[in-house]
């Protein structure tokens, strides 16, 4: 079997992982991949949104099997091209990648479907969308409709701060043509928890359910990034709220889209706010693999996956996970000091000789120079993933972990998990 997993990130590593351990004698190729992806795959020089280039090594290397990870390449139409020349891909059309790629098409199915969120305005005029601001209550959350890398939402204590953040939106292009459609909403109480759903449009298979941390720092300060951390499976995930995610949240969904002509293949990943009273609402959908989510559920994994994907790209249906339930999993996001905004790159990466029991290393940002030394490269640089026979384990694991690499300006959080842990 001919394998390729396009992207280079913590996700891709993690995927090319599950698949290896999956599949021995696999022929694996990474595109971009990364220094990780490289002891497990070929890599190949082409980045992931470069349809063309990507179609054509598709077809060079005979791939039996496509799995796409990142959303831009998905948005910008790669498994309609790829689909279109006859390969099994493993992900949505563009038409069905809106779910993520447009907010404002994302509440509009929701709402057609009777999806439980946040009651929201969606407005490309900004006396309009002021106005709305105007006549609601704070906390709002303002949002860029389009794709803006995970920075494109603003939560807004106050509605002078939900005004100026619109402003800058509509008026002051701050996400570009991201922005240019905005769709406010009502705030959210509740605790965030991530349910991705592999789909074949019709059927859901569901992989253990995570928790991001999106704040950059530790007790959830600081600004919005792509992730610090996660762990899995949730306690307040339970089988009733799952039960409930599936049949009032994710098989509508797929409904409507089948409705609209734009059937939903691949991951459907619901970000989920459970409220006090334990209802589930979404706060977002995506159309892939969460990273870091993907980091932390895949390793809960004891099989199924090489199997679920290709039955999904090649129409049919979904087959079982085989999903470990004697174990728990947590990874610390080590990124680099100016993360988000403007990180450092270029720092020396230490790695310890032998790993502590459980560990495992997933590379996000990383490169290697001419002399072969490991630097930093990107925001978020590697994935410390553990897994333990209980969560306290798992998470002391990747904390000391964490702690044994080094590089110049490593921030990371070691409170990862701090909901659960409070809960046990
Ligand atoms: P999004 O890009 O829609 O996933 O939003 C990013 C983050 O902003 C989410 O993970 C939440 O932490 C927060 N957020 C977004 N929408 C809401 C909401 N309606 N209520 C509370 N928090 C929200």
């Amino acid at each position: 079997m001919r394998l390729l997993v396009v992207g280079g990130g913590g996700r891709e590593h993690a995927l090319c992982w599950a698949l290896r351990r999956e599949n021995p004698d696999a022929d694996i190729y990474a595109a971009p991949g990364n220094p990780g992806t490289a002891s497990l795959a070929t890599n190949l020089p082409i980045v992931a949104d470069d349809l063309d280039r990507l179609a054509d090594a598709a077809d060079m290397y005979a791939i039996d099997l496509t799995i796409i990870g990142p959303e831009a390449p998905l948005a910008r139409g790669l498994a309609d091209r790829l689909r279109a020349e006859g390969r099994a891909v493993f992900g949505p059309s563009a038409a069905a990648a809106q779910l993520e790629s447009s907010k404002a098409f994302s509440k509009e199915v929701m709402r057609a479907a009777g999806i439980p969120t946040a009651a929201s305005g969606t407005f490309t005029s900004l006396p309009e969308a002021l106005a709305y601001v105007d006549r609601h209550s704070e906390p709002l959350v303002v949002k860029a409709s389009g794709l803006a890398a995970g920075k494109g939402a603003v939560v807004c204590a106050t509605r002078a701060e939900a005004a100026a953040t619109v402003r800058a939106m509509l008026e002051g292009r701050q996400f570009g043509e991201a922005g240019s459609v905005v769709v406010i909403e009502a705030f959210l109480e509740g605790e965030e928890v991530s349910v991705l759903a592999l789909t074949d449009g019709h059927e859901v298979e569901l992989l253990p359910a995570s928790q991001d941390h999106k704040r950059l720092l530790e007790g959830d300060l600081g600004p919005n990034t792509g992730g610090m951390g996660a762990y899995a499976p949730v306690s307040v995930a339970t089988p009733e709220l799952l039960e409930r995610t599936r049949n009032e949240i994710l098989l509508p969904t797929l409904a409507e889209m089948r409705r609209r002509g734009a059937p939903f293949q691949g991951v459907l990943y619901a970000g989920l706010m459970v409220t006090a009273d334990g209802d589930p609402s979404v706060v977002e959908f995506n159309c892939r693999f969460g990273d870091p989510e993907t980091q932390v559920v895949l390793p809960l994994l004891d099989g199924g996956l090489t199997d679920c994907l290709e039955r999904i790209a090649t129409g049919g249906g979904v087959s079982p996970l085989r999903v470990r339930t004697d174990a728990f999993a947590v990874t610390t996001v080590l990124a680099a000091r100016g993360y988000p905004d403007a990180p450092e790159r270029g720092a020396a990466i230490s790695l310890p000789a032998t790993l502590p029991d459980g560990v495992t290393i997933f590379h996000a940002g990383t490169r290697l120079d001419e002399n072969g030394v490991l630097r930093t490269s990107g925001g978020r640089i590697l994935n410390v993933t553990a897994v333990g026979a209980t969560f306290a384990e798992a998470r002391a694991r990747s904390g000391a972990a964490a702690g044994l690499i080094a590089f110049e300006g490593k921030v990371y959080r070691p409170d990862i998990g701090w909901r659960e842990a409070s809960r046990s």
